[in-house]
């Protein structure tokens, strides 16, 4: 048998995943490179799909996603198959003629193994989220939170947004039979977990979409804890208008109950003059302390889910092409 042919002339080296199945991938983007993992055989199906740098956005044929460790990993491994078959037909051809006769020759040829190849292992990082996307259910993980899909390219900030409003309901549950500090303390957090929710999710998308921004300097200081800023700073940057997201009035009750964690973070709950003219709120008087209950915290989490979605789909919809830097390419990390 001839080892060295029946090798071919493909060797195929079957790359090693870590325990949940996922294999190492990095962006080819020389400006990003950085590592994510995907597993293989759930997300889209088809031919020629590109594949999506989750950080920056960066599309390319799935082999430049290639790790570099894989790639010596793969050399190694085929050169080892290469030697072996190599081995195997030189023993083949051994042979041992001993001497005949009192002073005769023999001969022979014995193959001996030099040292083995050695195999360059590679070891996938832990990284710090596990994503299932909703669109084209591919598996990935990467660092930080927020991520294009690299199947389909979806972004997951909406994805995300909406768990953390499940969390926070799920919060909201576990109050109902602690006593009554406790039960504040925790419906109070609720509270600062749906705004600073709010806020990541909105200076996300204007992160993703800071290149159709009308002045991409203004992209990084929008703050969506204060809604009536980032109304004017949204619809001065991006060119749609906040409001038109939250249904009927919607956008002053959210108002309202952002301006009233406003006093619980910074005013120890103690409602002053400048909360009673912001809000509108005349059911507490200038001294007295919030009253802020579970329904409150359960009720601004479904307002801004609602409001999400409809803010996803404004951005979606900008026209990029009247922006002052089109094409740039995302920084990630930014
Ligand atoms: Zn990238
Ligand atoms: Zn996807």
């Amino acid at each position: 048998m001839n080892h060295l042919d029946n090798l071919g002339e493909i060797i195929s080296v079957r790359l090693p995943v870590d325990k949940v199945g996922f294999t190492g991938r990095m962006c080819p983007n020389l400006e990003c490179q950085k590592y994510f993992k995907i597993v293989f055989g759930t997300g889209l199906e088809g031919e020629d799909l590109p594949c999506y740098c989750p950080y920056c956005g960066n599309a390319a044929v799935p082999d430049e996603f290639t790790t570099d460790e894989k790639i010596d990993y793969a050399v190694s491994v085929a050169e080892q198959k290469l030697i072996d078959a190599v081995y195997k037909d030189l023993k083949a051809l051994e042979f041992d003629y001993p001497p005949k006769g009192p002073f005769g020759l023999g001969i022979s040829m014995k193959v001996e193994r030099m040292d083995p190849h050695l195999i360059q292992h590679y070891r996938e990082k832990k990284l710090e989220t596990d994503v299932t996307c909703k669109t084209c259910s591919l598996q990935y993980s990467i660092y930080g939170v927020f991520a294009f899909c690299p199947d389909c390219r979806e972004h997951n900030s909406l994805q995300i947004f909406h768990k953390n409003m499940e969390v926070v309901n799920n919060l909201i549950d576990l109050t109902e039979n602690l006593e009554e500090d406790l039960s504040t303390r925790l419906i109070e957090n609720a509270l600062e977990d749906c705004v600073s929710s709010f806020d990541g999710y909105g200076r996300e998308l204007c992160r993703i979409y800071a290149h159709c921004a009308s002045m991409s300097a203004n992209v990084k200081r929008i703050n969506f804890q204060n809604l009536d800023e980032a109304q004017v700073s949204v619809r001065n940057t991006f060119r749609f208008d906040l409001v038109r997201s939250f249904e009927n009035d919607a956008w002053f009750e959210v108002r309202r109950l952002f301006q009233m964690r406003h006093v619980i973070a910074h005013k120890m709950g103690v409602v002053d003059r400048e909360y009673i003219n912001r809000s509108g709120d005349t059911s507490f008087v200038e001294g007295q302390k919030l009253q802020l209950r579970a329904k409150h915290v359960r009720r601004l989490s479904d307002l801004l889910a609602r409001a999400a979605n409809k803010i996803y789909s404004e951005f979606k919809l900008i026209d990029c092409s009247r922006s002052e830097e089109p094409n740039s390419v995302l920084q990630s990390g930014d």
